[in-house]
């Protein structure tokens, strides 16, 4: 069957493989939360596609969206639990892939719990399947290890230039869409030795453009940054960092959002306090008896 960027998608998941082998090497020797996630973003043009979006790498109970600042001075801790989530985008079509990494073999098993129930996940998916039979087995592969799936955050359908294109993988036993052949999903089980909730918390790194917005924005400094944002990141998202100008950017940043033409991605942290949160995540397509896995 046509899969709508078929070439795009193979030829992102051949860098996504390769920026995958480079960023658990990368993350063995390297702790600082900044120069992490620019080599990974100069690591993937390199290698001929655009990072999809700002790499995150959000640590013990920030589950995801944490993406350093320019001067970030946060460094990975021999105790921490560390997940870093990046993209590979090439012509619009998106791979979307995470791991989870710890210094400290204490979290092994929360790692394996994740990674366990994105295999058992994966090992069902075929056109036919409902997201709710693949929500199940994430929440009793988690549930078996001990702790608790994360239910408010979920995997999702990806379409051009489209991170979370509208249909979502539950990582509990929840939904209703049957998988037809041809769409492409990320499955991303997050495991968790708290509450199996997040919220968002204060820090923001992570934005976008809101393809609804009207564009008709008052003051000039945030007109200004609004077109220079729609010019080099279109509706993808971005990070803070990413922006040239940084003078006054935070302001215009609020301003825009304030005003619906930009959307924000808060770190999301886990409800309970001091909990770790591991993440396991990869892209496929949905094939007539199983899937063709990206990364
Ligand atoms: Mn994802
Ligand atoms: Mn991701």
């Amino acid at each position: 069957m046509e899969i709508d960027g078929l070439e795009h998608y193979l030829k992102a998941s051949e860098i996504a493989k390769k920026i995958m082998k480079y960023g658990r090497e990368l993350v063995r020797k390297e702790t600082s939360y900044l120069k992490i996630a620019q080599s990974i973003e100069e690591e993937t043009k390199k290698l001929g596609a655009k990072p999809a979006f700002p790499v995150n790498i959000s640590v013990n109970g920030n589950a995801a969206h944490d993406s350093p600042e320019l001067n970030d001075a946060r460094q990975v801790k021999p105790t921490d639990l560390v997940k870093v989530d990046f993209g590979a985008m090439i012509e619009g079509f998106c791979i979307d892939t995470a791991f989870s990494y710890s210094p400290n073999s204490e979290h092994a098993k929360l790692i394996e719990a994740a990674e366990m129930a994105l295999q058992n996940a994966l090992s069902v998916v075929k056109a036919g399947v409902s997201t709710k039979a693949i929500g199940k087995e994430i929440e009793t592969t988690i549930k078996q290890y001990g702790y608790l799936p994360v239910e408010n955050l979920c995997g999702h359908s990806l379409e051009e230039y489209n991170l979370h294109a509208g249909i979502e993988i539950p990582n509990v036993e929840r939904g209703g869409h049957i998988l037809k052949e041809g769409e492409v999903f990320a499955i991303e089980p997050f495991a968790s030795t708290g509450a199996g909730r997040v919220n968002d918390g204060d820090y923001c790194q992570i934005w976008s453009l809101n393809p609804q917005s009207n564009m008709n924005v008052r003051l000039p400094k945030s007109r200004e940054l609004l077109a220079t944002i729609a010019e080099d990141y279109m509706t993808m998202p971005f990070a803070a960092r990413w922006i040239k100008n940084q003078s006054m950017l935070f302001l215009s940043l609020r301003d825009l959002e304030k005003q619906g033409a930009l959307e924000s991605y808060p770190v999301l942290k886990e409800a309970k306090k001091d909990a770790f949160v591991s993440q396991a995540e990869t892209t496929l397509i949905v094939e007539e008896n199983g899937a063709k896995i990206l990364v």
